[in-house]
């Protein structure tokens, strides 16, 4: 017999009906604009999109790897669209973000890996949204110093590279994307001055003892900020659902964190890289 396991209840969502719900995504829309919220499939888009929060994926909707738990397309991506940029600054102008968190698709097909409308991007939100803090989730640029030198020459105020999952998983999890390259973008990130942010997922089929073995990594090189959540598979073609963990063992999850000095540490079920983003900047402001 095959094993099922069914999803707990702590996993159940709310559904998006509210009025300013709608108001986003149509913002989104009319600015031909992605979010990784949608091409996520996140399950807190109602709260967040209710809140009149959202994380911009930029650099199209098509991303050049294809890891294994993501659900974001894959395949070769089209021209680079050199107004996004503007289009995402004047997104974030119309909803009045005060903290807005952008991310990409990993784009190894171009010579800079996407580090020019990287800048550009930042150039423009903080021109027109002067105020605006920003969070840039960015990709492992192959581990090019020279090309995350130039995200950080743009002066965002914090910087997230997610670890995703355990070293003993990585190869199997994500594509292209090595455990000790990831680290070695927090590393440089954390010695530059920058915040710099890190995520996981869990209940792929690691143990306990290896999620604090990467705690430990990660608060060695200098990372801050940490989220937790866990794994959810977007489509029966994605990797399955190895563990449900519960909110107890998040708790202390975030307990150890914080124990291993990181400033902040968000770990729940439904903890996504971005949820909750403005705290964490708030929180660091202190
Ligand atoms: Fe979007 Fe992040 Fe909120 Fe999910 S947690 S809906 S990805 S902003
Ligand atoms: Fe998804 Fe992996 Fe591409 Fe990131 S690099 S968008 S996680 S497929």
């Amino acid at each position: 017999v095959k094993r099922r396991i069914s999803k707990p209840d702590w996993l159940k969502i709310q559904l998006p009906s509210t009025g300013n719900y709608n108001w986003m995504n149509k913002t989104i829309r009319d600015h031909k604009l992605h979010t990784i919220c949608t091409s996520g499939k996140c399950p807190n888009a109602a709260e967040c999109w209710g809140n009149g929060t959202a994380t911009f994926m930029i650099l199209g909707d098509i991303c050049t790897r294809a890891c294994k738990f993501c659900n974001v397309k894959t395949g070769k991506p089209g021209p680079v669209d050199f107004k996004e940029p503007i289009r995402i600054a004047r997104s974030i102008q119309i909803m009045k973000l005060k903290h807005a968190v952008i991310t990409s698709v990993d784009r190894d097909d171009l010579p800079d890996g996407g580090a020019g409308i990287w800048v550009e991007t930042i150039q423009k939100v903080k021109e027109m949204n002067p105020g605006t803090t920003m969070e840039v989730l960015i990709p492992d640029f192959q581990g090019m110093t020279n090309l995350i030198q130039q995200v950080m020459d743009a002066r965002p105020e914090v910087i997230s590279h997610n670890v995703e999952t355990v070293r003993r998983l990585t190869p199997q999890i994500r594509s292209r994307a090595k455990y000790d390259v990831s680290m070695d973008v927090l590393k440089y990130i954390a010695a530059a001055g920058v915040v710099a942010k890190s995520g996981l997922m869990l209940g792929l089929g690691e143990k306990e003892q290896e999620v604090l073995e990467t705690m430990d990594d990660l608060a060695a090189i200098g990372v801050s900020v940490l989220t937790i959540g866990q794994y959810l598979q977007p489509s029966p073609e994605h990797l399955k659902v190895e563990e449900y963990i519960t909110p107890e063992q998040f708790k202390f999850y975030e307990t150890e964190g914080l124990k291993r000095g990181f400033k902040f540490v968000e770990s729940g079920p439904l903890v996504r890289s971005s949820y909750h983003a403005e705290r964490h900047i708030n929180a660091l402001k202190k």
